[in-house]
Formats: structure tokens, C-alpha cells, sequence
């Protein structure tokens, strides 16, 4: 099939790359010309784990390519499918590139005489798509819809899997207005065998907010637990989890005794908190449709409200034991929001690098592939320094804070420089380690007692 897609980010990149692997003619189109020409290079302008190869593959034997867009593209496509951003701001979901791009849409379809469909990948909140969506593409084509189909196929993939979630998803929502859209939008994952969800274009948006609520609400509520387990005193939140997990009801038990450890339960492990680019604005966008609908929404403010507390708890703790902070001379392990993914958007450490710098730490920042999206956030200052190789001032550090579980920060317990930190401070925000690892440094971690250490 001919496609097109709008927006050539983390998703529309990546949903293009891969209908392009399944046999699709595919054409990504974006506004931002650095975007264009970077790709058209062959050179991607995130790092996300085999985007590289899949891009060169598809490129060269494919035809996959990407455009710059405007109002006299012809997109001479069955399916345009929309995956620019939907960020959250002043307040409220942004609907500034959707609405930009259902204009453009709009604008073509009036002069086309084939049925295209247009399908929304971007997260929208529920009756977004049939409402704000539809009619500005029947103003500005002058068709009613029926004369163009209409779809919504919200996006599940992770930054860091996304090859691996996009090409072989749990399940595929297929949100439709019209009954051509659902047969194209069937014949477009003809080649995926995985379930299909066929359900109205409201219902597919409000399945992606249930589905990230839901995620989001364990990590809330584990990070509550964790924070009280840790002033009982004598605890480590990980020993009561464990209890937790033998319940057959999270970890079904196999007849032949053998245990299924279900990939839900690693939300259940307490941290500094979620971010990224979307949890966050998700939820915020969320509560906010509530509130407009006169739901007063509880659990989605608690969610959000215990999140946004959590980074804290590490510089609550550390000064537990480090009474003062200025002058700390402390290695932040991890800035990306995820391991495996530049992405740095939302990310907890930048809360916990903006407390630390108000309590006038020295910070050298590290990550395997996040430090430029980082410096351009926040750029290298007085106490704010980026290293590329943290072995080499390891001597002078006093604190370690590892706060995104790349695998090379899981190697470090078992690094001979590691005994560098020896009585010095090593916080594991992300629950890689146990205390054993490192017997002759302080060991912290979110959710155990520091009389414990
Ligand atoms: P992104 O910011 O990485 O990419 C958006 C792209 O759209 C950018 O390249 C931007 O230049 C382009 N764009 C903006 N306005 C445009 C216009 N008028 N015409 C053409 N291109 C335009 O965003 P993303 O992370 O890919 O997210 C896209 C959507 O997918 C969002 O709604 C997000 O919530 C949703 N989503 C994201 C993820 C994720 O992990 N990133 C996962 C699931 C769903």
C-alpha cells in the first residue's frame, strides 16, 4: 500500500521504518528541513536501538523516503497517517501541529478525487479525532466524511524497543469512523499476526489513556510504599515486594510449579519516579478532560502528585547521611528518561540535577547517549559539568547516583575502579544493585532503611 506519514519523530520514524520492512510504499514527511535532510542522509536524528540498519535497509532496497511538507504536497496515498506531537501546555493538550497538519490534509484532499484515509497516531484525548480532527479536514476539503475515511490507531511502542514493539506489538487498535478505513486500515497489518482491536475512534483514544493511566498508577503506587517502608526503619521495600509477587494472583503458577513473572511487575519497582514524553503529559492531559467533564480526578492528582515529589526523596535521603550537599562533588549516572533512547524529555534527572545544583553540588553528568539533548537543555555551568568517560574522575567523587538503568551502570558494581568509592556514597535510584554489591561503600536506595546501610 502507498502511505504516507506526517511527522518524522520518535513514532512516525519508526512506525515508517517498519511499514516500509513489511512491503509498504512509504513516504514520511515533516516541517522541520533538518529533520529532512539529516534522514534523507541516511542519518537519524535520535538514537533509538536499530535505527540506523533498519533506516540504510529500507532506504536502499525499499524506497522508503522522507519529504519536506506544505500546502501543495500531493501525497498520493491510500492512508496519511498523522504522528506529529501532542505536548501538553498552558495548561492543556496542545492541538497546534495536529490542527496545522489536518488543515494541510484538508487542503489536498479538495483537490483529489481517490479515497484516501486519514489516520491519527498521535495521543489525542478521547472525541478528539471525531470532532476537532474531522471538521477541520471537512472545511478545508469540502467533503463530508464518508467522501474521506477516518481513523485512529493509537501508538504503545516504547523508546529504546521500539523496533521490537512496533514490529511485534501485544495488540493493534484499529480506530475507525468509516468501514473503508477499517478495511484499509486491516489490509495496512494484514501482515501482523497479533490481535486486532476494532473499535470506534473514541474508544481506541481512550484505550491508550486507560493504558498509560494504569502503568503510571503502579509506579505511583509502589514509590508510596517504598516511601514509608523506608521510615519504619529495618525494611527494604524489595523483601516486602517479593512477598507480594508470590501472590498467584501477580505471578500465576504454571502446573509444574514454575512460576510467570508477568512484565507488569516491574512497574512495581520502586524508583525516583517516571518521566518521558509521555506519562507524564498523558496523565496531566487526562485529568485535565476530566476535570473539563466535571470528574473530579483523585487518582489521576495522586498519581501525578506522587510523582512529582519522588526525585526529592533522593536528596531527602542523601542529606540524611550528608547533612550538606555544597561543595559534594557528585557522578549523576543516567540522564536519558529510559535506558536505550536519547530522549531526554521530562526526564527525573533534570529535577534531580536542578535540587542538587540549589544545594550547591558539584555535578558531572554522564550518559552513553543522552549528553547533547542534555547540554542543549541544560547547559554546562558553574557546578554543571558533562563527562564522557566518569572513570577518569571517579578519585575525586563522593557521591555516585545512578538514575537510569543503562547496561553499562549495571556492570559498575562488578568494575575494579569501583573500589575508588570505597565509604563514599553510592544511590541507586533505579533498585540495579543490592547492598551486598558494594560491602565497603554506603549503599542508598529508594524504599530501604538507612539504618540498613
Ligand atoms: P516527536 O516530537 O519526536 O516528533 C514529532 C515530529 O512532528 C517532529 O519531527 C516535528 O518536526 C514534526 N511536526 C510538527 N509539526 C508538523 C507539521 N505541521 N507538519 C509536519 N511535521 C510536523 O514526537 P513523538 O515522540 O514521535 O510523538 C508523536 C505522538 O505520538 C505524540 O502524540 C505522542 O504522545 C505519541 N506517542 C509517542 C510515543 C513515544 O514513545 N515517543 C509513544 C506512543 C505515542
Amino acid at each position: 500500500m502507498k502511505i504516507s506519514i506526517i511527522g518524522t519523530g520518535y513514532v512516525g520514524l519508526v512506525t515508517g521504518v517498519c511499514l516500509s520492512m513489511r512491503g509498504h510504499h512509504v513516504t514520511c514527511y515533516d516541517n522541520d528541513k533538518n529533520v529532512v535532510e539529516s534522514l534523507n542522509k541516511c542519518k537519524p536524528t535520535f538514537y533509538e536501538n536499530g535505527l540506523k540498519n533498519n533506516l540504510s535497509t529500507v532506504m536502499t532496497n525499499n524506497g522508503f523516503q522522507t519529504k519536506i511538507i506544505s500546502n501543495s504536497t500531493n501525497f498520493d496515498s491510500e492512508i496519511i497517517m498523522v504522528t506529529v506531537g501532542t505536548p501538553f501546555l498552558n495548561g492543556k493538550i496542545d492541538l497546534t501541529f495536529i490542527k496545522e497538519v489536518a488543515k494541510t490534509i484538508g487542503i489536498y484532499l479538495r483537490s483529489v478525487t481517490q479515497f484516501v484515509s486519514v489516520v491519527i497516531k498521535s495521543t489525542v484525548v478521547p472525541g478528539t479525532t471525531d470532532t476537532v480532527i474531522r471538521k477541520i479536514i471537512e472545511k478545508y476539503s469540502g467533503k463530508k466524511i464518508g467522501e474521506f475515511g477516518l481513523g485512529m490507531n493509537p501508538e504503545f511502542l516504547r523508546e529504546g524497543n521500539a523496533f521490537e514493539d512496533a514490529l511485534e506489538p501485544d495488540r493493534i487498535v484499529l480506530g475507525y469512523e468509516d468501514y473503508e478505513t477499517l478495511k484499509l486500515l486491516r489490509k495496512l497489518y494484514e501482515s501482523w499476526e497479533t490481535e486486532k482491536i476494532e473499535v470506534n475512534t473514541r474508544t481506541a483514544e481512550m484505550i491508550k489513556y486507560a493504558n498509560n493511566s494504569l502503568l503510571a498508577t503502579q509506579i505511583s503506587a509502589v514509590n508510596e510504599i517504598a516511601n514509608i517502608t523506608q521510615e519504619i526503619g529495618d525494611i527494604d521495600v524489595m523483601d516486602v515486594m517479593r512477598g507480594v509477587f508470590s501472590d498467584k494472583r501477580w505471578s500465576p503458577i504454571h502446573q509444574d510449579g514454575s512460576r510467570i513473572y508477568p512484565d507488569i511487575l516491574k512497574y512495581l519497582i520502586p524508583g525516583c519516579g517516571f518521566g518521558g514524553s509521555c506519562f507524564p503529559k498523558d496523565l496531566m492531559a487526562f485529568k485535565v478532560l476530566a476535570e473539563e467533564l466535571g470528574i473530579n480526578p483523585k487518582m489521576l492528582n495522586s498519581i501525578l502528585e506522587i510523582n512529582e515529589r519522588q526525585p526529592y526523596q533522593i536528596v531527602r535521603l542523601l542529606k540524611k547521611i550528608l547533612p550538606i550537599l555544597e561543595d559534594a562533588k557528585i557522578l549523576i549516572l543516567g540522564l536519558a528518561f529510559k535506558p536505550d533512547t536519547d530522549d531526554i524529555r521530562n526526564s527525573v534527572s533534570i529535577e534531580v540535577i536542578r535540587y542538587l545544583l540549589n544545594e550547591n553540588a558539584i555535578l558531572y553528568a554522564h550518559d552513553p547517549q543522552a549528553i547533547a539533548n542534555m547540554q542543549s537543555f541544560l547547559k554546562p555551568q558553574k557546578n554543571l559539568n558533562y563527562v564522557t568517560a566518569w572513570q577518569e574522575i571517579l578519585k575525586q567523587i563522593d557521591v555516585i547516583i545512578v538514575l537510569t538503568e543503562w547496561i553499562e551502570y549495571k556492570k559498575i558494581a562488578k568494575n575494579p575502579l569501583i573500589k575508588l568509592m570505597d565509604k563514599k556514597i553510592i544511590f541507586d535510584a533505579r533498585r540495579l544493585f543490592n547492598a551486598k554489591e558494594f560491602p565497603r561503600s554506603k549503599y542508598l536506595t529508594i524504599g530501604r532503611s538507612i539504618n540498613s546501610t
